[in-house]
């Protein structure tokens, strides 16, 4: 279901320089620039001091000094692990990376940390890039079960498991606990989401079925987990049709938020959803609150058009080159003119134009109370 969905945290200077607090020089994380979004900066803790490095992104590559360019955030750090070059340190010890006991005891502490003699695995219900998806029990609780196993990517998980603790809301599908096993096997565990994922419920349902009042509620429920997500700096980076899925009740909820292959690395280009990323995110990486509202635009139209793919019959090189020139979908068969207006803001490409999602919730709401969208 998932390419990439990357949930990257920006935290402010203030915060970097508490979290490499006691000073131990050589000590660094990166972190989402607040001042640049969807650029890093490298924080160093140095003879008592945070140095702060803006890593710019330039033609594809990241540099910190324009002098040395790298692929990726990791050969970056790899790079200026063997040597300072021009840094006030070398880089010697990671903050975010913990091993898997420390995460446990920290999963433990703060209460996430289940007990696995209680989690029963029923039967796989999917299988994801990372692992299989198994639907299990949890005391007595139907449970969704992501099983990753010991490797490098469950170190990964474990950091933005860490992440999702710090995120509830009802249109978010809600972690439960994570279960860190000695061998370092690692199990997400979340609530249930009997109907499946969104694409598939409105292709499987149609118009038929599924009125207009049914499809402005889960524009709604997803606006609302964005408006969340907004309020509290974190960016989804893969919001679309197939990564929200439905509950037993119809309710909505964004899932897939906190699942990366890289925690806090730059994808690559290559892999991105090309079709649901804004322009200035496949550009430039440009990974912002307002790409996620360019996504949620096409989210939109794959809501009225019942789960059909974004931008039928135009082959899928042509379909970046068209977008920025300023090419827009047409809006999806019977779909009512004040939701498609709201599609069309979305897809300004100018981010600063971009509606915020506490707007778009705003308009949402208005449409559903005057009846708009009959
Ligand atoms: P993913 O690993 O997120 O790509 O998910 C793979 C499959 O598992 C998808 O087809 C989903 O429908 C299913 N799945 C993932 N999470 C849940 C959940 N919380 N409840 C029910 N099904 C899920």
């Amino acid at each position: 279901m998932t390419n990439c969905s990357p949930l990257i945290q920006v935290i402010t200077r203030e915060q970097a320089e508490r979290l490499l607090y006691p000073p131990e020089t050589g000590l660094f994380l990166v972190r989402e620039s607040t001042n640049y979004p969807g650029d890093y900066t490298l924080c160093v803790s140095c003879d008592g001091k945070v140095e702060h490095y803006r890593i710019i992104y330039h033609n594809g590559k990241l540099t910190i000094d324009e002098e040395e360019y790298f692929e990726n955030l990791m050969q970056l750090v790899e790079h200026y692990t063997k040597d300072a070059d021009g840094l006030c340190t070398r880089l010697i010890k990671p903050k975010l990376m913990e091993g898997t006991v420390a995460a446990q005891d920290e999963f433990s502490r703060s209460g996430w940390a289940l007990n696995r003699k209680e989690l029963k695995l029923i039967q796989a219900i999917g299988k994801g890039e990372f692992g299989d998806v198994m639907v299990g029990d949890y005391r007595g609780t139907k449970v969704a079960v992501k099983c990753i196993k010991n490797d490098a990517t469950a170190q990964a998980f474990i950091a933005e498991a860490s992440v999702m603790t710090q995120l509830r809301h009802n249109n978010l599908v809600q972690l439960l606990g994570v279960i860190v096993e000695e061998r370092g096997s690692l199990y997400i565990v979340t609530e249930y989401m009997a109907k499946g994922s969104l694409v598939d419920y409105l292709r499987s349902r149609g118009r038929t079925v599924l009125g207009g009042d049914c499809l402005l509620k889960f524009s709604l429920d997803v606006c609302e987990a964005m408006e969340y997500l907004e309020a509290n700096n974190f960016v989804h980076r893969d919001l679309a049709a197939r990564n929200v899925l439905v509950s037993d009740d119809n309710i909505a909820k964004v899932s897939d938020f906190g699942l990366t292959k890289e925690a806090s690395s730059i994808q690559d280009t290559a892999k991105l959803p090309v079709k649901w990323t804004s322009p200035e995110a496949l550009r430039e990486k440009r990974f912002s609150t307002k790409s996620d509202v360019w996504s949620y635009g096409i989210l939109l139209w794959e809501i009225y058009s019942f789960g059909r793919v974004p931008y039928p019959r135009i082959p899928l090189k042509e379909v970046v080159p068209r977008v920025e020139k300023g090419y827009k979908m047409d809006a999806p068969d019977g779909c009512p003119p004040v939701v498609y207006d709201l599609m069309k803001q979305c897809w300004t490409l100018d981010p600063v134009v971009r509606p915020s999602f506490r707007m778009l919730r705003e308009k949402l709401q208005h449409i559903r109370a005057k009846e708009l969208y009959l």
